[in-house]
């Protein structure tokens, strides 16, 4: 009977020098609340890897795998046998665990690692001996130390021998939360759920916003958003999804806001209710999934008057993106097919036909000042945003 253990391998967060206890303290606290629910582990962090042992029965290691292959931080995984320090129990136990890998390839080379110097054998004699004997094992297979099909890794700590499987890559990033907290806008498109992805995995812990009119738009397409927030929490974790009440000051705009700068003062109201609600909870910055030029309000005059609604940085992580990168990621993160599901958003409702493709700041300021009333309905909005606790695992999975 293999006992079988998983390996996480961290990345950039190791270049972080006096800083990087505090980063690995991040992670493990991450790992550890996303495994939770799996049952009893061992969680060691040695040599920027991350071991995670099993001590239940019936642990589900490839849901731990797989909920790991989701946390920022960790550059590459891999599953590693144990066994006893002994060559004997050694070659036995690598032939066992690598038997389906050993068979699938023509070439391969053993690397050894002894941390335990007290192991009888040196590295290259592990290395020579565990070789031959799979050689021996396994006729077809031929050494080759510079581009070996499969790296059988060996290593030979205090707790035991370790036989490596092959690896998979991780999420890579930043371990979520190092690099502050934001509040991401998040409509039930394609762009803003790879948005909140990509500043997530550049270590921002975050929570989403969205702007919700009914009844112009559908408990439908509020439900699609909150699946959405729950597909992402696969990568940011828990968090609050605020949905506000937008209907009153969207029908205040649409009554008196001049028809071609509409899209934008609806963009700027918006953006000042989600700094209310971003300030109320200590939130650092906005995180929207605008794409330069993807349409009227998104051109450079169109956020140059967005930009100045508030104060907070607005991230724009897909800003340099055409819509097929955007796609590519969206399908791999797996918010691709919900994100396609034909629910209005209050953005494209009362929106007009021809749109100011370059409206100017000192006209929009006067278009604001002629609306006294929208101030009191945007506060209004932003007090009264409904929290949505999003829990990890309540999305369907991909
Ligand atoms: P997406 O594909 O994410 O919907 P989009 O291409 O539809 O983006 P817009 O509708 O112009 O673009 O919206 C631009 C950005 O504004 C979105 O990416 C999102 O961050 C934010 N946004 C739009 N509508 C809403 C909404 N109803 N609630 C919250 N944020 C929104
Ligand atoms: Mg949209």
């Amino acid at each position: 009977m293999i006992h079988e253990i998983l390996l996480a391998y961290e990345g950039e967060m190791t270049l972080k020098g006096l800083n990087r206890g505090k980063f690995e303290a991040c992670l493990a606290k991450t790992i550890r609340a996303r495994l939770r629910g799996l049952g009893d582990f061992g969680f060691t962090q040695a040599q920027s890897t991350v071991f995670i042992t099993p001590q239940s029965e019936g642990f589900d290691l490839d849901e731990a795998e797989r909920r790991l292959s989701r946390i920022f931080g960790l550059v590459r995984l891999s599953r590693a046998a144990v066994c006893a320090k002994d060559f004997a129990a050694i070659c036995a136990a690598a032939e066992e665990y690598l038997d389906p890998e050993l068979r699938r390839v023509k070439t391969f080379k053993v690397e050894a690692r002894r941390a335990d110097k007290k192991f009888p054998m040196q590295s290259p004699e592990i290395c020579r001996e565990l070789g031959a004997h799979l050689l021996r094992c396994h006729p077809h297979l031929r050494v080759d130390v510079h581009a070996p099909q499969l790296e059988v890794m060996v290593e030979i700590r205090e707790g035991g021998a370790y036989l490596h499987g092959p690896k998979r890559e991780g999420a890579g990033g930043l371990p979520v939360g190092t690099s502050g907290r934001a509040l991401n806008l998040l409509s039930g498109g394609i762009d803003s759920p790879v948005a909140a992805y990509m500043m997530a995995r550049r270590g921002l812990a975050l929570h989403h916003i969205h702007f919700a009119s009914p009844p112009y738009t559908s408990p439908r397409a509020r439900q699609k958003v909150e699946e959405l927030a729950a597909l992402v929490s696969e990568y940011t974790g828990d968090c609050t999804l605020f949905v506000v009440p937008y209907t009153a000051p969207q029908e205040y705009l649409r009554d008196h806001a001049p028809g071609d700068i509409f899209t934008v003062l609806m963009r700027r109201s918006m953006l000042r209710i989600a700094a209310a609600v971003a300030k109320r909870c200590g939130l650092d910055a906005l995180v929207t999934g605008e794409s330069l030029a993807q349409v009227a309000s998104q051109t450079l005059a169109a956020l140059q008057c967005t930009d100045t609604a508030q104060a907070l940085p607005v991230l724009r992580p897909c800003i340099g993106m055409d819509k097929n990168e955007i796609i590519a990621v969206a399908r791999r993160i797996g918010t691709f097919d919900t994100s396609i599901q034909p629910y209005e958003d209050c953005c494209t409702i009362f929106t007009p036909a021809h749109p100011k493709t370059r409206p100017r700041l000192a006209g929009i300021l006067d278009a604001e000042a002629a609306m006294p009333e929208l101030p009191a309905l945007e506060a209004a909005a932003a007090e009264g945003a409904e929290k949505v606790p999003v829990r990890m695992g309540d999305a369907p999975l991909p």
